[in-house]
C-alpha cells in the first residue's frame, strides 16, 4: 500500500511517498516559494535520481499538481497511475481539544480545523489549503489528518491548566496544548521496541531537540506532560525562541525599548534562544565550534540550553515517579554528542549514566547509557513522515 505524506507550509510543501507494506521510502521532495517568484520543486526518487524544476506555482493547488506529475513521471516517478496511492496523510499543526488521535478527514473535520486556525494562525491555514488542493486533485483518495497536538491530549488537567482566570480557558481555549506530538509518539514507540518492552509498562522522557525543541513525559504509552504550551514558544530554550520566561519581562522590555507587545513577541520568537544569548548563531554546530575556541558566551549558551533540558528531565522523573528511559532525537539530539553528554552529566544520583564510547554516535538508533544505568538512554532518529503514514494506514483499516 502506497501512502503520500504531505506537510504544507505557507510557501513550502514537503512530501514523501512510502510503501507501507515494507515501510520503505520511495520518493520525497520539497516545493518552495509557492506564490512567490522563483517557485521550484525538488524531487528525489530514492536510490535513483533527483531533479529540480523551476516553474511558476501561484498556489498550493499548482504545487500539488507538480508533485503528482513528478510522482507519475516516466523517469523519476514511483507510480504508474494515481490509483496506486491509496491514501494521503496530512500533517496538521493544531486540532485544539477536538482530536486526541489522527482522523479520516471529513467535512466536519475540515470545519473543526478551520475553527482551530485562531490557535495556530501561521500553520493551520496553509495545512488546510494543502488538504483542499489534494481533495480537488484526488477526489476519490481518502485523506487522513495527523495532528502535532493530538498525542498530548492525554495530559491531565493539572498539567495543562494555566493559573490564570479559568474563564480564559473556557472563553478562548487558553491552556497548554503541546506540539511535536508525532515525533514524541514515534520515538517513544521505537524506544519500547528497542528495549523489548511493552510501551504500556514504561516511563519514557522524550527530548526532541531541533531548531524547535520540546520534551515530553510518556507514562504507560500516553503523554502526561510536555514542555511547549499554548504556543510553541514555551518550555526549552530553542534556536531563536526563548522558551519559558517570566511573563512580566514582556511588558518591561516593551516599556524600556518603546516597542509594541507584538514586537516583543517577535523578539522572543525570532531573536532569542541560543541565537539571542550567544549573538553568534542558532545552529549548534557553530556554537560548539565557538565554545571549543574559547568563546565564553557560546560556552554559557550551551550550559543554559543543557540546564533547561535537565530541569525538564528532573521534573518528569518526579511526575512519573522515576523513568525507565530517556530518548534524544531531532537535529541536536541526534547529532550533538557533546550536548547529550552535558545534559546527562551528574545525573547518576537519579539513575542516569551515559557511556562515553556508546554516546560517540550520530543519527542512528543506539542505546547510549552504561550497562549499569538504571535509566536507559537512547538515541532514536525521528521519522515523523513514517509515523504519519503508519497512522494513515491504521485509520484507513479502521474505516474500511
Ligand atoms: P527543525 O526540523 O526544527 O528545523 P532539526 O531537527 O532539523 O530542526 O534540527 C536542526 C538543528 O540541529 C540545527 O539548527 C543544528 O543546531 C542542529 N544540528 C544539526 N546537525 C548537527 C551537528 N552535527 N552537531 C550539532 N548540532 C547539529
Amino acid at each position: 500500500m502506497k501512502v503520500l505524506v504531505v506537510n504544507c507550509g505557507s510557501s513550502s510543501l514537503k512530501y514523501q511517498v512510502l510503501d507501507m507494506s515494507t515501510s520503505t521510502l520511495l520518493a520525497k521532495g520539497l516545493v518552495e516559494r509557492i506564490g512567490i517568484d522563483g517557485s521550484a520543486i525538488k524531487h528525489e526518487k530514492v536510490g535513483a535520481d533527483k531533479f529540480v524544476l523551476e516553474t511558476p506555482m501561484k498556489n498550493h493547488k499548482d504545487a500539488i499538481e507538480h508533485v503528482l506529475n513528478a510522482l507519475l513521471d516516466e523517469n523519476h516517478g514511483v507510480v504508474k497511475s494515481m490509483d496506486e496511492i491509496e491514501a494521503v496523510g496530512h500533517r496538521v499543526v493544531h486540532a485544539g481539544e477536538k482530536y486526541a488521535s489522527s482522523v479520516l478527514i471529513t467535512d466536519d473535520v475540515m470545519d473543526a480545523l478551520r475553527e482551530c486556525s485562531d490557535l495556530a494562525p501561521l500553520h493551520n491555514p496553509p495545512n488546510i489549503l494543502g488538504i483542499e488542493a489534494c481533495k480537488e486533485l484526488m477526489p476519490n483518495t481518502p485523506m487522513v489528518g495527523v495532528f502535532d497536538t493530538a498525542f498530548h491530549q492525554t495530559m491531565p488537567p493539572e498539567a495543562y491548566i494555566y493559573a490564570i482566570p479559568y474563564e480564559y480557558y473556557e472563553k478562548y481555549g487558553i491552556r497548554k496544548y503541546g506540539f511535536h506530538g508525532t515525533s514524541h509518539k514515534y520515538v517513544a514507540m521505537r524506544a519500547a521496541e528497542m528495549l523489548g518492552e511493552e510501551i504500556g509498562n514504561l516511563r519514557i522522557i522524550t527530548c526532541h531537540l531541533g531548531n524547535g525543541a520540546s520534551c515530553a513525559a510518556v507514562k504507560n504509552g500516553v503523554c502526561i506532560d510536555t514542555s511547549m504550551g499554548f504556543t510553541p514558544l514555551d518550555g526549552l530554550v530553542m534556536g531563536t525562541r526563548s522558551g519559558a520566561i517570566d511573563p512580566a519581562v514582556i511588558t518591561f522590555i516593551k516599556e524600556k525599548e518603546g516597542i509594541s507587545a507584538e514586537e516583543v513577541l517577535q523578539i522572543l520568537n525570532k531573536k532569542s534562544g541560543v541565537q539571542g544569548i550567544s549573538g553568534i548563531s542558532s545552529d549548534f554546530r557553530d556554537l560548539e565550534e565557538a565554545a571549543r575556541q574559547g568563546n565564553e558566551r557560546a560556552q554559557l549558551t550551551l550550559k543554559v540550553f543543557a540546564y533547561r533540558v535537565k530541569s525538564y528531565i528532573g521534573s518528569y522523573m518526579a511526575k512519573m515517579n522515576g523513568a525507565d528511559a530517556i530518548v534524544f532525537t531531532a537535529g541536536i539530539g541526534e547529532n550533538d554528542i557533546d550536548m547529550r553528554e552535558m545534559i546527562c552529566s551528574d545525573l547518576d544520583g537519579i539513575g542516569v549514566k551515559l557511556d562515553a564510547d556508546k554516546n560517540n554516535v550520530r543519527a542512528s538508533e543506539a542505546i547510549i547509557s552504561a550497562d549499569d544505568s538504571k535509566v536507559k538512554v537512547l538515541l532514536i532518529p525521528t521519522n515523523e513522515e513514517l509515523m504519519i503514514a503508519m497512522d494513515t494506514v491504521e485509520i484507513l483499516s479502521k474505516n474500511k
